[in-house]
């Protein structure tokens, strides 16, 4: 194989059976570099602006990053990309594991899938040669049944598979895609997507080895991440992911105002003080039920963990530590403080291919509903959603799962139920439909602009200025005097982080300028932190142009007010703040080069950019 990447994207249509490979010049390659860069750049030509993101015009993509099996320091994430039937536009779900890595050693940078099939089918590929075959056995399987059913049939022990469970199969609107049992492609409901498609799983088992171009600088790049987590400035907060993962923070979270509590509509301190909150990381309860960790593909960090809750209510004897994000979801945006539910309600989601955000944040919404009397226990089949009712959260988790009763309405996530039900619009906290995570703008305000303008709206890993907010003085946090360039120039490396397979937590890990020596050194090309903002700028514009050719307007008020302090909330941490996002917009504007009336790029910033003459041509002709 040798190089860093195979050059190489597999189409496979599942209405005609037929498949055909596409290969990719470096030029290409350098221009879109890898994950959602390269999937966004088929996807845009490839997909109807009218598609119906559910029917068989849709497309849906595997992505590995340019890094992935290269042996790059946090380089093991790959991308689902697809239109999303949430946003009805662009979507993109990054997930670790190992799948990138073998998609890549199986022969591609790549997997496009197309048209439908009649009956239940998953994809193998191994080492090159891809078939479509029968999952009929597999259809009604969760998630870990099907990995093993997987594994039995082609007999490969250490097989890779991006597969979906029940959720996904019934079109859940939070229905993700899931691999390795627990490392989850989670937002977007791009595994409705798969479901509609008929398509259960990915499966796949490569051999090929790749090599970089200046090893010896590859080498030393390494040499100094590794050095950098020991002693460098973020030092103590990788050693703290690496000891406790994602949650080990959150009762500190909850309580400084970066959680949400309550729907969003409650403060840390005043709704959720130090006993309750501090119950709910993952530093009250590791040593209980760690079993062991885990880490995706050259990881040097590892943020999982195997856990075993033995008994209690909701004994799971072989599940994962949740995350931060499912540890706010299920826990402070309800007011639960039972770790053990939040732990159950991460197995089943798992288990049946569900968001854990968009999970969590519906069952909330629905709870504050109920709390105001919108929504009744004749509705919930009698189930009490209050506040804090851990019960409640952990029957309609299970319920959503199942389809059951009100579960079958919460399954279409908050936006979707509401309408179903015709009530409760005044509650729902998203963007564009989609449930926002667990990092409150009016703590970080950055995050205002990303959860809104971002061509995948509600995310919280799609860089900006809210993600290094986090880590500075409130003075500073709250200054939004001249944050353009700060917020556009992480979003742009964060684009080509992405696309490159590279994990958000190689940011805080690796020492300033190291991506893109990576990428040099990998590919021999000449590459420069320069090339890399250009590139994520290119990347970010592709994205952003599949929506205003979707019919999408940017200019459109999506995002729910709670998340911008409108008004602001009256006790708490963050009591008295309202988010300026029309000032962080128009200095978004200023850096990316769109015109800030009508939120489109320019044609002459699109020109100086290159690489993007079709979405020229779509938005102001030849
Ligand atoms: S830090 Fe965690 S999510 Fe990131 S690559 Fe390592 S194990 Fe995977």
């Amino acid at each position: 194989m040798g190089g860093a990447y195979t050059g190489r994207i597999l189409f496979v249509d599942l209405l005609s059976g037929k498949q055909r490979v596409e290969e990719l010049s470096e030029e290409y390659v350098k221009t879109y570099i890898g994950g959602y860069g390269i999937g966004a750049k088929i996807l845009y030509e490839l997909v109807r602006p009218d598609a119906d993101p559910l029917g068989p015009d849709n497309a849906i993509g595997f992505m590995s990053g340019l890094l992935n099996g290269t042996g790059a320091l946090f380089g093991g994430r790959y991308t689902v990309v697809c239109k999303s039937p949430v946003t009805n536009g662009w979507n993109d779900a990054n997930s670790g594991g190992f799948f990138g890595p073998e998609l890549k050693k199986a022969g591609y940078d790549g997997l496009i899938v197309t048209g439908a099939s009649q009956k239940p089918v998953y994809i193998y590929i191994n080492d090159g040669k891809a078939e479509i075959r029968d999952a009929s056995n597999l259809w009604g399987k969760d998630t870990v049944q099907t990995l093993e059913g997987l594994i039995e049939e082609t007999g490969e022990k250490k097989l890779r598979a991006a597969i979906i469970g029940q959720a996904g199969e019934m079109l859940s609107l939070m229905s993700c895609v899931i691999n390795e049992k627990h490392r989850a492609a989670g937002r977007g409901g791009c595994g409705a997507v798969m479901g509609s498609k008929r398509l259960k799983a990915i499966a796949v088992k490569g051999t090929g080895k790749f090599s970089v171009a200046k090893p010896d600088e590859f080498k030393a790049i390494s040499s100094e991440i590794l050095q950098s987590m020991k002693d460098g400035p973020m030092a103590g907060m990788i050693q703290g992911f690496g000891a406790f993962g994602t949650g080990g923070g959150t009762g500190g979270n909850i309580l400084k105002g970066d959680t949400p509590v309550k729907n969003w509509g409650g403060a840390g301190e005043t709704d959720m003080g130090p006993s309750e909150a501090e119950k709910l990381a993952t530093l009250a309860y590791d040593d209980r039920y760690n079993t062991g960790k885990y880490a995706c593909a050259n990881c040097p960090l590892g943020c999982g963990a195997h856990y075993s809750v033995k008994d209690g209510k909701w004994p799971v004897p072989d599940t994962d530590r949740p995350e931060y994000e499912t540890l706010g979801a299920f826990g402070a945006m309800m007011l639960n403080s039972n770790a053990e539910s939040v732990i159950k309600c991460n197995d089943i989601c798992n288990k049946y291919g569900l968001d854990t955000i968009s999970a969590g944040a519906t069952i909330a919404w629905a709870m504050e509903c109920y709390e105001n009397g919108i929504i009744t226990k004749a509705e919930t089949g009698d189930i009490a959603l209050t506040w804090g009712n851990a019960d409640a959260i952990v029957e309609m988790t299970q319920a959503i799962a199942d389809q059951k009763g009100f579960g079958r309405i919460l399954a279409l996530g908050s936006e979707a139920a509401a309408k179903k039900l015709g009530k409760g619009f005044e509650y729902l906290q998203n963007a564009r439909g989609i449930e926002l995570p667990m990092h409150d703008p009016r703590f970080a305000p950055g995050f205002a602009r990303t959860y809104r303008y971002d061509p995948t709206p509600g995310r919280h890993v799609k860089g900006g200025s809210g993600i290094i907010e986090m880590n500075m003085p409130p003075d500073l946090r709250y200054n939004v005097k001249d944050k353009g360039q700060m917020d556009a120039g992480n979003t742009f490396e964060t684009e080509v982080q992405n696309s490159a397979g590279l994990c958000a937590f190689s940011n805080f890990a690796a020492p300033p300028g190291a991506m893109a020596r990576y990428i040099a050194a990998a590919t021999g090309w000449d590459f420069n932190e320069k090339d890399l903002l250009d590139t994520g700028k290119r990347i970010f514009n592709l994205r952003h142009a599949f929506n205003l050719k979707a019919g999408q307007d940017p200019t459109e008020d999506i995002l729910t007010k709670r998340a911008t302090g409108e008004p602001p909330l009256t006790e708490g941490p963050l009591k008295g703040i309202t988010i300026d996002i029309k000032k962080q917009i128009s200095q978004f504007c200023d850096v990316i080069g769109w015109d800030k009336e009508t939120l489109k790029p320019t044609r002459e910033s699109l020109e100086e950019i290159g690489g993007l003459e079709k979405v020229i041509e779509d938005l102001y002709g030849k």
